[in-house]
């Protein structure tokens, strides 16, 4: 049978279409408590034939280093992509990652592509379409990967596809939407009928899990919309396995402000104002979700500075869940050095790191935060529509298309226990 082999990884060709979903901030909470309470009946019954694993993702659990980890199968040390944000050492700048030159391992969909596969990409906000598509040939007969967001745009010599709201009979959500996630889901459902990919990836936003509780109604709603696509996808026979990015907690204090650690005043404090320089790798162009707050947070300090004694002073301080110096932290996390500070700093669950006040804006947001980034945010599910067979394994959530590939394939099926 034939096999890819793609970052030292190798995945069993597709025997039926395979469909690998991102949920954004898909805390497991989510889906445990929306299926408990009746509004995922697919999901239900898919957990009980399935496999209803968990998983850990990576840190910093942002959207970014995730996707590329779960498309390229490996950490950010090797793919390169750090955070959705960084200060880029060459230019002295701070950039968002979305840029495919920071890409410093190939996606595995060139080399299904090269290998005769065809492939559909669509993730729900465009920050990350480059990213998923690099490497790919697109035009007539070539991968199709788009955004929600830029839908109308996509063409058929960028995107290899036309007309996209025509095909889904849907206009292009609000960036601010439950819905942009929705058309991720619609548009891969009506691909699976018309194209009838080997590989799918789907990749939706956390609008609502960064607005909604587990178990809320406007989180249950959310779910109970995406078990309605996925039953669809499961009915036209494709193998699925859902995992996220990251998890999602809540980050406020009893009042319902934002319980936020200005790192970059404490250093200031501490080291002179200007001497150093707070990094928030969170920081996207889409602030409404969380005004640039999570729980990660990286800092260059002055070259005359001891980076494990800062790191052990803010170890000391309450809301710290872990400080050390690069090289210890990108041992711990598989980062690259090269795009990190001196500093790796992460705060606990309920808690975020943030530069100063005034470089917050956080008019948008209209309900307590709720965020992302830390070590608390770490473990994800890791889902199939087959049983599969992890025993004695510890699960990353880019084990996903491994999984999907490898294990859950109708050849490689395990009898569900009886
Ligand atoms: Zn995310
Ligand atoms: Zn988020």
């Amino acid at each position: 049978m034939k096999t890819i082999t793609v970052n030292g990884r190798s995945y069993a060709w597709p025997q039926a279409p395979t469909v690998v979903v991102c949920i954004d901030g898909s805390e497991p909470d989510y889906i445990e408590i929306a299926v408990a309470g009746g509004a995922m009946p697919f999901m239900a019954r898919m957990l009980d034939n399935g496999a209803n694993l968990r998983a850990q993702c990576v840190v910093p659990s942002f959207t970014n280093p995730n996707n590329l980890s779960i498309v390229t199968g490996r950490p950010p040390l090797v793919h390169g992509i750090s955070g959705n944000y960084f200060l880029n050492p060459e230019t002295g700048e701070e950039v968002m990652m979305n840029d495919p030159a920071l890409l410093r391992a190939p996606t595995l969909f060139p080399a299904f592509q090269e290998a005769g596969a065809s492939i559909v990409i669509v993730t729900a906000k465009d920050k990350l379409r480059r990213l998923l598509g690099h490497g790919l040939r697109f035009g007539q007969g070539g991968a199709i990967c788009f955004s929600s967001e830029k839908a109308e745009q996509a063409t058929l010599v960028e995107n290899g596809i036309e007309g996209v709201t025509a095909l889904v009979g849907m206009d292009v959500p609000s960036v601010y939407s439950a819905e942009l996630s929705e058309f991720v889901f619609a548009v891969g459902c009506k691909l699976m009928e018309s194209r009838r990919p080997d590989l799918m990836y789907l990749s939706t936003t956390d609008y609502v899990q960064h607005k909604h509780a587990p178990g809320s109604a406007g989180a249950n709603a959310f779910y109970a919309m995406m078990d309605g696509y996925l039953a669809q996808l499961d009915e036209k026979g494709a193998v699925l396995c859902l995992t996220a990015d990251h998890g999602m907690n809540a980050k406020h204090n009893a009042s319902g402000t934002p319980d936020v650690i200005f790192l970059q005043d404490v250093l200031d404090d501490w080291l002179g104002e200007g001497a150093t320089r707070v990094i928030l790798p969170i920081t996207d162009p889409y602030v409404v979700h969380h005004g640039a707050l999570g729980s990660f947070a990286t800092a260059y300090l002055p070259d005359s500075t001891d980076a494990q004694e800062i790191a052990d002073r803010l170890s000391g301080l309450e809301g710290i869940e872990y400080a050390a110096p690069k090289a210890a932290a990108c041992a711990r996390f598989e980062l690259p050095e090269d795009r990190m500070g001196d500093l790796v700093v992460v705060s606990t669950v309920h808690k975020v790191i943030g530069t100063r006040p005034e470089l917050h804006d956080l008019s948008g947001l209209e309900v307590p935060l709720r965020s992302h980034g830390g070590v608390s945010e770490q473990t994800v599910p890791l889902l199939c529509n087959r049983p599969v067979d992890t025993a004695g394994r510890s699960l990353r959530n880019f084990d996903a298309f491994d999984l999907a590939l490898n294990a859950a394939q109708p050849s490689t099926l395990v009898q569900p226990d009886p």
